[in-house]
């Protein structure tokens, strides 16, 4: 028989991969410690196919209760969003907070229809309102924002990777750990599994650091230090606007924006980008925005936190000397 759940409000929904937590799952448990009532402990749901090693992790780092739930080879999202309801329900949870991934983006709205609730996706802030907590998320790729008061319960809501602060840390004992499991009984869709594109560079969702150039860099030849500077991150990626790309400079997997990918970096390094918004819907969600144009009204600087008006052909070389010099002797 199955170990009993604690009574939580907040549910934190966490999918790991590689024995890591998907990074945009940390931000859905950020908002969901904030969420929950005080003295109150958030219930964690760890999603892989050998969830332990992690449950034990974040139950001890957060100190929260934490379901460890085994995913079958193959399980789909139906699956899943049927133990996850039971569990919400067991728990008597009013928030079920997901980062938002392409996973989530088939889980999260069955989940809500299985718990009798409703779905708020792709959350990046959350503000107390008259009524309880208003989320605000982007729509119209970007150029409006929509404020969300849910009406439903349980709310369940995919939150944007970088959009909140990294989760606090607990200093009080390990959250207890109990399993579940999730079978492979398809429904609808059956998965046949995740492949990482051969030859790919690290994935762009994942990117700690991007470094994105634009049309004004001129020519192919002119990225050699975007490139460099990259590299100096360990989950570094050179990406582009979309004229980068259909310039044929870069491949099209690289493109950030509204047709291409979404990002969330610690930081992200626009060079000579000017900041349209088809292009900014794919990375507002970036903790540190640094912008590089020579046009001081470019748009990208209403979005950067520093910006620097230099030509970055001549600005990027000097920039990855810099860094590079520093990474000799030693520094960060
Ligand atoms: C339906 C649709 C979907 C789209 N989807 C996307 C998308 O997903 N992603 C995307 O990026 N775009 C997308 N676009 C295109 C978008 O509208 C812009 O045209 C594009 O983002 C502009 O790219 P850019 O900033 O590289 O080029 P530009 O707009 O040409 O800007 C170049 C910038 O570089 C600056 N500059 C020039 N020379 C230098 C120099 N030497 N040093 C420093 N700065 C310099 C200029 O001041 C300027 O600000 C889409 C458009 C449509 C209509």
């Amino acid at each position: 028989m199955n170990a009993p759940l604690p009574r939580s409000s907040c549910v934190a929904v966490v999918q790991a991969q590689g024995g890591q937590p998907v990074p945009a799952c940390l931000d859905a448990l950020s908002l969901a410690l904030s969420l929950s009532g005080a003295g109150e402990r958030t219930l964690l749901a760890i999603l892989a196919p050998n969830p332990e090693p992690v449950a034990r992790d974040l139950a001890g780092q957060y100190g929260c209760p934490t379901v460890a739930v085994s995913v079958a080879d193959g399980a789909s999202a139906g699956s899943l969003a049927a133990v996850l309801a039971g569990m919400v329900r067991e728990a008597g949870a009013q928030w079920v907070c997901l980062g938002h991934t392409p996973f989530s983006a088939d889980l999260a709205p069955a989940l809500a229809v299985l718990a009798g609730g409703c779905c708020v996706p792709g959350v990046e802030a959350v503000e107390r309102g008259e009524g309880g907590p208003v989320f605000s998320r982007s729509v119209a790729g970007g150029r409006l924002i929509q404020k969300i008061s849910p009406l439903a319960f349980p709310a369940v809501l995919t939150v944007l990777g970088g959009s909140q602060t990294p989760p606090e840390e607990s200093v009080g004992p390990a959250g207890e750990v109990v399993f579940r499991e999730a079978g492979a009984a398809p429904e609808g869709i059956r998965s046949l599994g995740v492949l990482r594109r051969t030859g790919q560079e690290p994935g762009l969702a994942d990117a700690e650091a991007v470094v994105a150039v634009g049309r004004g860099m001129g020519c192919e030849e002119n990225l050699g230090a975007a490139r460099r500077l990259a590299a100096l991150f360990p989950r570094g990626v050179l990406a582009g606007s979309r004229p980068a790309c259909d310039l044929g400079w870069l491949p099209h997997r690289c493109q950030v924006g509204i047709t291409g990918a979404t990002v969330a970096p610690a930081l992200y390094l626009a060079c000579g980008i000017s900041g349209a918004f088809q292009h900014v819907a794919g990375m507002r969600g970036s903790r540190f925005v640094v912008a590089v144009n020579r046009d001081e009204n470019a748009p990208i600087f209403h979005v950067a936190d520093l910006g620097v008006k230099e030509d970055a052909v001549n600005f990027l070389p000097l920039l990855a000397q810099a860094c590079e010099k520093r990474r000799k002797e030693g520094g960060s």
